[in-house]
């Protein structure tokens, strides 16, 4: 459809970016043209709308995860949860550790962030290997959340990511 067509313009590639051997995507361009950036949103609503109406929260992953989950939360009239890096959230936290496409790392959650039960979803720029948005899950279920779907502009479908992250479902708006 249209708003799918005028957000795959906007995507461009960039070899050997951050390392030798990866074909990065870059998403600013999104970002940088209202119409691809309101599509990206409407598309996200629309998906959460019909599958999810009875979600609570829009869970973000650091950092491009920011971008697109407070607009999606507006849209939705829920309210925005960060999942950091580790050391950058204040006060006491809840961690777990993962390996990324390259190297590793450590995801971060507000111990506070999440009450028992909340129906959530978790957003995210791209998905590659899983390894960040399994590591989400995987805090989220230590917060007793009900994770209800994980939502991600791009999808690298030679990575498997999709097969890490279940049981919970996998909505992408584009795969490569
Ligand atoms: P994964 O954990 O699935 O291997 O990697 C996904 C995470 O790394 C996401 O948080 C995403 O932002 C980042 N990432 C990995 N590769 C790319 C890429 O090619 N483009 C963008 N924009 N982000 C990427």
């Amino acid at each position: 459809e249209k708003k799918l067509e005028r957000i795959v313009q906007r995507i461009r590639s960039f070899p050997d970016f951050p390392s030798k051997g990866i074909l990065f995507k870059d998403i600013c361009p999104v970002l940088k043209d209202p119409e691809a950036l309101t599509a990206v949103i409407d598309l996200f609503e629309q998906h959460v709308r019909q599958t999810y109406p009875q979600v609570e929260l829009i869970v973000g992953l650091d950092a491009r995860g920011f971008l697109f989950g407070p607009l999606l939360a507006q849209r939705l009239g829920v309210g925005f949860v960060l999942i950091r890096k580790k050391g950058k959230l204040p006060g006491p936290t809840q961690s777990v550790g993962y390996t990324l496409e390259y190297g590793m790392a450590e995801a971060e959650i507000q111990e506070d962030a999440i009450d028992a039960g909340q129906k959530v979803i978790i957003i995210d720029d791209l998905l590659a290997t899983g390894g960040t948005l399994y590591a989400a899950c995987e805090l989220l279920k230590k917060q007793s959340a009900e994770v209800l779907g994980c939502m991600v502009l791009i999808e690298l479908k030679d990575l498997n990511g999709a097969e890490r992250v279940k049981p919970s479902p996998l909505f992408s708006l584009i795969q490569y």
